[in-house]
């Protein structure tokens, strides 16, 4: 029994993105300072995007909106207008920033095209996925691309034609690992060293799930994948 297929996450497994995110939450951090007391605004603003998940999705727009909802509650309503174009401004400069590859993740994606059916599995804004994607050069190594709203069990066992001979490589417990197990699939976990709260999750208990150091080691490890 050989791996077949082989599904890649994007965000901080082929290209960087939460350190983006972390230093738009400095930004917001330093524009909300003179307006608010200090402490507590990091886990409002944490507690705000996981409350507006279920309405907004993953993504740059719902983050800009959580920030924005973070800067009313934090102030009591007071926040200056500026300050709200300013976060504004700040989203925006993140849907046009260009993405830089991870190491290896160029050479890996195209060595293992060769001889296994690949599928990016991603979830986020839909244009801004889809352009991320573009500037990355990988496109053409991908037989598929699912842009999705959640990545739950059921997408992993939608997007493997068979899961049983299929390897899920991605960061992120929450999203890549855990429920690509749970449809069936192997799960490789490449950490990443930025990990958005909202991700973590405990190792599952599975002889379908191995975890590799960095994306270098995907190509044999999926080879010793049996
Ligand atoms: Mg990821």
């Amino acid at each position: 029994m050989t791996i077949r297929e082989i599904g890649f996450d994007a965000d901080d497994t082929l290209w960087h993105t939460e350190r983006l995110f972390r230093l738009t939450q400095e930004r917001f951090a330093d524009l909300l300072a003179e307006h608010v007391e200090a402490g507590h605004l990091m886990e409002r603003l944490l507690a705000a995007e996981r409350r507006n998940l279920g309405a907004y999705g993953f993504g740059v727009k719902g983050f800009v909106l959580s920030m924005i909802e973070t800067a009313i509650e934090a102030t009591d309503g007071r926040v200056p207008a500026p300050v709200i174009a300013e976060l504004l401004a700040a989203g925006r400069e993140m849907l046009a920033h260009p993405i830089e590859l991870k190491p290896h993740a160029g050479e890996v994606v195209e060595r293992l095209a060769r001889d296994h059916r690949l599928v990016l599995i991603t979830k986020g804004d839909l244009l801004d996925q889809e352009r991320k994607l573009a500037q990355s050069g990988l496109g053409e190594a991908f037989d598929a691309v699912e842009i999705v709203s959640d990545k739950v069990a059921s997408v992993y066992a939608r997007a493997f034609s068979e899961p049983e001979r299929a390897v899920m490589v991605g960061d992120s417990m929450k999203s890549d690992i855990v429920p690509a197990i749970a449809a069936g699939a192997w799960a490789l976990h490449v950490p990443s060293d930025i990990v958005w709260e909202v991700e973590r999750a405990d190792d599952p208990r599975s002889e379908r799930f191995r975890r590799v150091a960095h994306l270098g080691e995907v190509p044999e490890a999926v080879e010793g994948l049996r």
